[in-house]
């Protein structure tokens, strides 16, 4: 079990957590650079999103402030654009930024972007599988070393469960990318930010687009770690050699 532990340690966990604290640390470096440069045309972080979404032919979202930082979302199941406090108030290129990517996932919404769509479906089966998948996985292991008729389907079945927590992360990289995509076109067409403003924008919002990259390749390494520890890694390699 230690042995586990440790080797666990080293192919997984170090890499993952390098990787999801740089890119967390661009993230909060890049939104506080921008943080303190205001645009010509002075909008709020909210009066901006709204101003995109109208644009864009969308009318009927909500735009709230919550609390927390960088705790923006859209949820798609109230149709409400949820901006936080230092984001929805601000006259920055960050704040408006990130406002413009929520609002991106609104126009996603109204115009039934497949990637979306499917990343809403696996919401409810992924928040089940991520609970499941680390009990089963250990109990697989256990059983393994005991009664290794039994302890190989019950690991198999939490590296199935595992792996749709992996696909939830994969599938969310297109959702994000596009989202910024779009906030980037419609905040210069919308006239928020000029052509020279929407560089540093679009740096903030390719920042946060590298959390999520890190996040999915951390889960796609996790389960191929699982994947290694059940054999069954090495079973998919072998084919693929004696072919
Ligand atoms: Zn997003």
């Amino acid at each position: 079990m230690m042995g586990m532990n440790m080797s666990y340690m080293l192919m997984v966990m170090l890499p993952g957590m390098v990787l999801s604290g740089l890119a967390s640390m661009m993230v909060k470096r890049t939104f506080a650079k921008y943080e303190n440069v205001g645009t010509q045309r002075n909008m709020t972080g909210a009066e901006a999103a709204k101003l995109m979404l109208e644009r864009q032919g969308v009318t009927d979202c909500k735009i709230e402030a919550v609390s927390g930082r960088l705790s923006d979302h859209y949820d798609p199941r109230v149709k409400t654009l949820r901006l936080s406090e230092p984001v929805y108030n601000a006259r920055s290129i960050s704040a408006i930024g990130v406002a413009c990517h929520e609002a991106g996932h609104a126009l996603q919404h109204a115009q039934s972007y497949p990637w979306l769509k499917m990343r809403s479906a696996l919401v409810p089966v992924t928040s089940l599988s991520s609970k499941m998948s680390m009990p089963v996985i250990m109990l697989g292991g256990l059983l393994l070393q005991f009664v290794p008729v039994f302890g190989m389907p019950v690991l198999l079945l939490g590296c199935a469960l595992f792996a749709v927590a992996a696909t939830f992360a994969v599938v969310t990289l297109p959702v994000e990318w596009d989202a910024s995509k779009r906030a980037k076109t419609a905040m210069v067409d919308a006239g928020i930010v000029s052509q020279s403003e929407v560089g540093g924008a679009g740096s903030v919002l390719n920042a946060a687009f590298l959390t999520y990259l890190a996040a999915a390749i951390t889960s796609i390494m996790t389960m191929l770690y699982y994947l290694h520890r059940a054999g069954v890694l090495q079973r998919i390699l072998s084919a693929l050699a004696r072919r």
